[in-house]
């Protein structure tokens, strides 16, 4: 396996979507570790909606962390695309981040001083791609997640907590990833609105075909996925 292509062309452009094989993360704790993740396989094909449910501190977020690439596990490897994560330098990781991963945090760590579109659009800046270009992809993008043109001009304070999920999942579908990524998306919402968002997710992981998985604990909420797994003391089942 090469490492040496350009960081802006990964090695393999076929999506076959996410795989972790016993994946093993350990965290320091005083004298000894901490076994966030034990022995955790998993694999999520493009187009499939993946739950993972849990109780708090039982390793969701690791298991997130793992596969959006933010952390090397211990032991075990992580592919997206088919392409070994561990066998990547920083550079090319962050290119593989950039265009084959969407994530959405349970924080919408949204820009104040941005409007809705502009949260997409800076993201073209930073890639170098003309912004005028991607005006009407961003535009088109957001309203796709239901949210109108009048809205997409407003900053992120003159938005529900529900639209601004909304701009975080079109932000992070942004860039076409392979992935999406999706920590406790509701968590910050009322029960219609969560249930809305988790909709909202199943239907973009039909029409963009992501291999998407979803962590939360509420269980209310996972009538419209594909699978449901448990996970308990960092293991997954
Ligand atoms: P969940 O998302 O299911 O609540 P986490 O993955 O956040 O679970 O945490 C799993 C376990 O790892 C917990 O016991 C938590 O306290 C511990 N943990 C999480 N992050 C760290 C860290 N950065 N350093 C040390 N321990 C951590
Ligand atoms: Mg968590």
């Amino acid at each position: 396996m090469t490492t040496s292509a350009s960081p802006a062309s990964p090695v393999t452009t076929v999506r076959t979507g996410l795989a972790l094989e016993s994946v093993t993360l350990t965290y320091p704790d005083g004298e000894a570790r901490l076994t966030a993740l034990d022995n955790v396989s998993l694999a999520v094909a493009p187009g499939e909606f993946t739950a993972i449910a849990g109780p708090s501190g039982s390793g969701k977020s690791s298991l997130l962390a793992v596969a959006a690439t933010l952390l090397r596990p211990d032991s075990g490897r992580v592919l997206i695309d088919g392409q070994e994560v561990g066998a990547l330098g920083e550079k090319a990781r962050a290119a593989l981040r950039r265009e084959r991963l969407g994530i959405v945090f349970q924080q919408s760590n949204l820009l104040a001083s941005l409007t809705a579109v502009e949260q997409l659009l800076v993201l073209e800046s930073v890639r170098g791609g003309s912004v005028r270009a991607a005006r009407a992809r961003a535009e088109a993008l957001l309203a796709s997640v239901g949210l109108d043109p009048a809205k997409q001009r407003r900053r992120p304070h003159q938005l529900s907590g529900g639209e601004r999920q909304r701009v975080n999942i079109a932000r992070a579908l942004f860039g076409s990833p392979s992935v999406l990524l999706v920590d406790e998306p509701t968590s910050a919402l009322d029960h219609e609105r969560g249930a809305q968002i988790v909709e909202l997710l199943a239907a973009v992981t039909r029409e963009h075909r992501t291999a998407t998985v979803m962590v939360t604990h509420d269980r209310d909420l996972l009538g419209r996925v594909d699978r449901v797994l448990e996970m308990h003391d960092g293991r997954l089942r």
